[in-house]
């Protein structure tokens, strides 16, 4: 591990040697004067004086070399069509969007609120921000009507772009009327509203003076030349509202150089995407995943990225690996929840296509049970490597790092730390370290690495005040979940702080119990929570999803009562095992467990705008019941 060991320590050692050399991965049109200014703690400044484009780099650097290779690939199994962009293409067509932006009246340094199905239009909308300098906010297409216009509050947009509507499932969603709704109840509506129709809602109602039709407007910038306005590195390039799992969504704020060179270092280090490469990500727009690794990181890298908008399990639970053959895909990332999701299909699809192209599946945003993860592992043949991050680093922060070195993975484990990222548990109350093989809560001593978010928008001493104040005397930031390092130096986490169950005075994580009841053979998924107890303060209950059809509940929930014995011991065995056949979740694929938590203690179980599928938690009420 010395390779990797040394990368690590010279980055924290020598922060400024070792950003200044990861920055020659991107073009500066002014080198910075200062790799780092520090002066404000916690507020990194990072690459000053230096002025970059991101569209720049994600575009115009690559047309001489490679300006007929595919950059963009759409595949929609929604509406059945596919769209592929060369770079010398993508490139027309994102300074035409620039040009009708700025028709439209966005200036540099304005606010575009982004509310778009998965169409190569939203990646022209994002590009074309980052080309002019205009600060991007992308909401997820799930929020309802009243989350979108707290965002747009907010942001304060002076353009907002969405389409007549997107396809879930082959259900049309209605974006255009959803948009009306929230700018209804806006507080700082824009002034236009710029539509891309798709055909998917013939009724679409038109505000006169505020809509504005793509088609129509792009008519008229055909063969547009906008240039790329240079933005010192400290600007803002965006705006992303997390997405709100543990409470009042954040507005997280990115800066433009750090951004670029942090996401050019993991495509190296990290994600080994070589240009010419095809990177496959599974996740949306809307989530910070999807703004690094389906846009800008691919792109910035010279690779072809694909863009699908569907499901993994439509038309067949086999397309995924459909797209990996017909692509070529080297580098594909996706989620655990999708992994489980196909657990429960037949593995015989994962045969049927030829994967060879494909180097690695990485997976992030939730824990990845060690079933899954040797489950997945063996059905693909590949590394599967689990990562761990926050739409506030927007890149990882625990990672392996096959760029650097090859070292073994250890199943449920997301490796070490990413260069850059100081990273240390401490104890709970004393805010001490911890010792390896001992809880503690995940914490950054800062300044956090380049790519990690600026401050809150809008709003410095919120950024101060909920990432860095949790200990007492201590500057560091906190990232609200319990890690333990093993005496390897690998690292696990077991979860959220806010989900941490106290049974008669331990403390156990939902993650550790929930992988106990994973551990079953016919367990495919499961969510833990604790409810309170009269005797022992709280208890754990859970939820699982059976593999197979479940005769009788009552056997096998001893089962499972008997496998967490077994792996825990009694102290951790839940209350109860109720089987549904799907657990709640976020449409970003979040297992929505204080909502759990709030039914099965009989409260209002909160926001649910981003939910999955209601169905979820009507099961959960049945089976409480
Ligand atoms: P909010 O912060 O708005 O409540 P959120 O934390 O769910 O929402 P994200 O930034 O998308 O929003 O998710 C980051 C969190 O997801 C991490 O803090 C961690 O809890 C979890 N997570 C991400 N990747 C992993 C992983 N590989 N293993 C375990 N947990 C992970
Ligand atoms: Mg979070």
């Amino acid at each position: 591990m010395t390779a990797y060991r040394e990368f690590h320590r010279r980055s924290i050692a020598d922060r400024e040697g070792f950003w200044d050399e990861q920055a020659r991965l991107v073009h500066w049109q002014k080198p910075f004067s200062k790799v780092l200014d520090y002066s404000r703690p916690p507020f990194a400044k990072w690459f000053v004086g230096g002025q970059t484009n991101l569209c720049y780099n994600a575009i115009d650097r690559h047309l001489e070399a490679r300006g007929d290779q595919k950059a963009l690939v759409w595949i929609s199994t929604e509406v059945d069509a596919q769209k592929t962009f060369t770079y010398r293409e993508l490139h027309a067509e994102v300074q035409r969007a620039a040009a009708m932006m700025q028709a439209l009246g966005v200036k540099q340094g304005d606010r575009v609120v982004i509310y778009m199905p998965m169409i190569p239009e939203a990646a022209f909308a994002i590009l074309a921000c980052a080309r002019i300098g205009a600060v991007h906010s992308v909401v997820f297409g799930g929020f309802a009507a009243a989350s979108l216009a707290a965002r747009i509050d907010d942001a304060k947009p002076k353009l907002m772009i969405t389409a007549d509507g997107g396809s879930r499932m082959g259900k049309v969603v209605l974006y255009k009327s959803l948009v009306d709704e929230a700018l209804r109840v806006a507080r700082h509506p824009p002034e236009k509203v710029l539509i891309f129709r798709r055909g998917l809602d013939a009724n679409m109602a038109s505000v006169a003076g505020r809509d504005v039709e793509w088609r129509d407007l792009a008519q008229k910038h055909a063969g547009a030349q906008v240039p790329c306005a240079w933005l010192e590195s400290n600007e803002s390039s965006y705006i992303l509202y997390t997405s709100g799992t543990t409470g009042h969504p954040k507005g997280v704020q990115r800066d433009v150089g750090g951004h670029a060179v942090a996401l050019a270092a993991s495509m190296k280090h990290l994600y080994c995407g070589e240009a010419g490469e095809t990177m496959f990500t599974t996740s949306d727009i809307g989530w910070v995943v999807g703004h690094s690794y389906i846009i800008y990181a691919p792109l910035i890298a010279g690779m072809t990225t694909i863009m699908y908008e569907g499901v993994p399990v439509r038309p067949d639970a086999g397309i995924w690996w459909k797209i990996v053959q017909d692509h070529k895909v080297a580098v594909m990332f996706s989620a655990p929840t999708a992994i489980r999701v196909l657990k429960k299909q037949d593995p015989a699809y994962m045969k049927k296509y030829d994967l060879s192209s494909l180097k690695h599946l990485f997976l992030a945003g939730e824990p990845l049970d060690e079933p899954t993860h040797v489950w997945i592992t063996e059905s693909l043949g590949r590394l599967v490597i689990d990562h761990y991050w926050q739409t506030e680093t927007g890149w990882p922060l625990l990672s392996a790092h096959p760029g650097v070195e090859k070292t073994p993975l250890k199943m449920g484990s997301p490796s070490f730390p990413c260069y850059g990222y100081d990273v240390r548990l401490l104890h709970e109350t004393t805010g001490k370290e911890v010792a390896d093989g001992e809880k503690g809560v995940v914490a950054i001593k800062p300044p956090l690495p380049p790519g990690c978010m600026a401050t809150v928008w809008g709003d410095d001493a919120r950024f101060v005040e909920t990432y860095f104040r949790s200990f007492p005397g201590q500057l560091v930031y906190t990232t609200f979940d319990w890690g333990i390092r093993d005496k390897d130096g690998y690292y696990f986490i077991l979860g959220r702080t806010d989900d941490v169950i106290n049974v008669a005075g331990h403390r156990l994580g939902t993650r550790e119990i929930e992988e106990a009841v994973n551990m079953h053979p016919n367990i495919a998924e499961c969510a833990v929570v604790g409810v309170a107890d009269p005797v022992k303060g709280q208890m754990p209950l859970a939820f699982a999803v059976a593999k197979t059809h479940v005769e009788d509940q009552k056997k096998l929930e001893k089962e499972v009562m008997e496998t967490v014995d077994k792996q825990l011991g009694a102290i951790a065995r839940p209350r109860a095992v109720h089987f549904v056949t799907l657990l709640p979740k976020t449409r970003s694929g979040k297992t929505l467990r204080r909502s759990i938590q709030a039914l099965a203690e009989g409260r209002d179980p909160g926001d649910l705008t981003t939910i999955e599928d209601p169905g979820a938690l009507q099961q959960i009420k049945d089976a409480l019941r």
